[in-house]
């Protein structure tokens, strides 16, 4: 951006809520199920079918109100939203639009510049996903999928808090996180789980007023949505410098990701376009104080609370804390390691230098890919000197495949380091002997000269010496 001009970005994400059946009716809500076979009458909207709101969807979209500080309504409202479309039965979704359930809330971004900010949000309400259309190539056809109809969101629409296509990227990154932590979404834009729409203005540094915006849809990973943004803010303050502010328009636009330029859509519909009133068929929903308060009761502690956690109270590095709280699983893990007396900055490097590469291999649970128990064994083992860290990593598939138990799994194979000093004496002084050169440079200064002695000593010792130990034998029969 330039010194002239001001992106301003404001989102409205869809996220999916993790629920066994739809929003309205006992249909199951699944991905990747053969096409339409996750449907009932009401979900067809046929007539005489009636819509009954799924209390869990309603507990989980409270724990995401919960989860930004937002304000959760006692009363609020489904109202039909109308438009004719093929993957829309009905002729309306039911979403919610005067009365939403959740009002205000923030989402706390780590800036890229370094620090946090509050991005504000306007409100979350509680809608139903609509159907999914296939294009077919062979013929002047699609043809319709309506698994997806019915399946419960919550649409968050955040205020124009944020200024830069890394702010944005922040932000939904961050939102991800939250959300997959108090298990209301696993967010995967892939399965469109998670789904975005970018609006985009531009305007002069110290104007208080908001430009004309232009709302990006189609942005299906983290990365497409920082490009579309970049392209869409590169495009509007092209214009503005050239005088041409005003053709800028109010439109709907699609990110092409191959050509990465954004392509308009259609000009933008008003909300009277779409005839909201509230649903009849649908009271209005009720949440007390005293449901709130439980779901509030069940809610676990946050990330970013267990990020500061980890860097305060263990001393973990702020990337390794940021890296370890991206999954709850992973957190839970590095504390569980941490319980069963791993050093913390031995916990986390482990787990996210082996533990972590397991799960991105095997796709596994990681108390699964690698079983805590036996890594705080093995962790045990190198810290106290038995075992070198080498070692230990090299043989670490092939531990978990034996299931043996560490320490009789190094015992057996001759990997136990020898603690024995007199033997461990021996094997410096042949070293010395050996390399004398090497040990006159040492003598002399040259620190990295060691390196040739310990080399020679851990051979003499089949790998079984201790590199430390080594090194200060080296040391002290030198006089150093
Ligand atoms: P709509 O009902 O058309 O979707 P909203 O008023 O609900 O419009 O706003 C949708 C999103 O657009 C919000 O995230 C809001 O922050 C953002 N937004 C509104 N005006 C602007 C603007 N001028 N520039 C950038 N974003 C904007
Ligand atoms: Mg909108």
């Amino acid at each position: 951006m330039d010194a002239d001009y001001e992106a301003v970005i404001g989102l409205e994400v869809h996220c999916q809520l993790q629920t066994e059946s739809k929003l309205f009716s006992g249909a199951r809500a699944a991905f990747g199920a053969p096409p339409n076979t996750l449907i009932d009458p009401t979900v067809l909207g046929l007539p005489g079918a009636l819509p009954v709101v799924n209390a869990r969807a309603v507990e989980l979209a409270v724990r995401a109100a919960l989860a930004f500080g937002g304000q959760v309504q006692e009363r609020s409202l489904f109202e039909r939203k109308h438009y004719f479309y093929p993957d829309l039965p009905k002729g309306y979704q039911i979403s919610q639009y005067e009365r939403p359930y959740c009002l205000g809330g923030a989402v706390t971004i780590d800036l890229p510049e370094g620090g946090t900010r509050d991005i504000g949000l306007v409100r979350i309400h509680l809608e139903e996903d609509a159907g999914k259309l296939m294009h077919d190539e062979r013929g002047p056809w699609s043809r319709v999928d309506l698994n997806r109809a019915g399946v419960p969101l919550i649409e968050i629409v955040s205020q124009p808090d944020l200024r830069s296509p890394a702010e944005a990227y922040a932000y939904l990154w961050e939102l991800r996180r939250v959300l997959r932590w108090v298990g209301v979404s696993d967010c995967e834009m892939q399965e469109g789980s998670l789904r975005c729409d970018a609006n985009v203005s531009v305007r002069r540094r110290g104007e208080q007023r908001l430009g004309t915006r232009v709302e990006i849809k189609n942005l299906n990973s983290l990365r497409h949505v920082e490009a579309a943004i970049a392209y869409e803010i590169a495009r509007q303050s092209a214009l503005c410098r050239a005088g041409r502010a005003h053709e800028i328009e109010r439109c709907t636009v699609l990110w092409d990701p191959d050509a990465k330029v954004t392509r308009p859509m259609r000009g933008k519909e008003d909300a009277a376009d779409y005839r909201y009133f509230p649903d009849p068929d649908l009271p209005p929903l009720r949440l007390s104080a005293e449901r709130i308060a439980a779901i509030r009761a069940a809610m676990p502690d946050l990330p970013r609370q267990r990020e500061r956690w980890l860097c305060e109270r263990y001393g973990i590095e702020p990337a390794a804390a940021r890296e370890l709280t991206q999954e709850r699983a992973v957190a839970d893990f590095v504390e569980d390691l941490i319980r069963r007396g791993a050093p913390p900055r031995l916990a986390a490097n482990w787990t996210r230098e082996e533990a972590l590469r397991r799960v991105a291999e095997t796709g596994k649970p990681i108390a699964e890919a690698l079983p805590p128990a036996l890594l705080a064994a093995v962790i045990a083992l190198v810290e106290s000197g038995q075992v070198a860290r080498v070692v230990a990593k090299a043989e670490l598939d092939a531990l978990l495949t034996s299931g043996e138990p560490p320490a009789q799994y190094f015992a057996s194979r001759g990997m136990i380091q020898v603690q024995d000093s007199a033997q461990l004496a021996a094997w410096v002084a042949q070293a010395i002997a050996a390399e004398p050169k090497a040990a006159a440079e040492l003598r002399a200064g040259n620190d990295k000269a060691i390196g040739r002695l310990v080399g020679v000593t851990m051979k003499l010792s089949g790998g079984k010496a201790q590199p430390q130990a080594v090194q200060a034998e080296i040391r002290r029969q030198l006089g150093l």
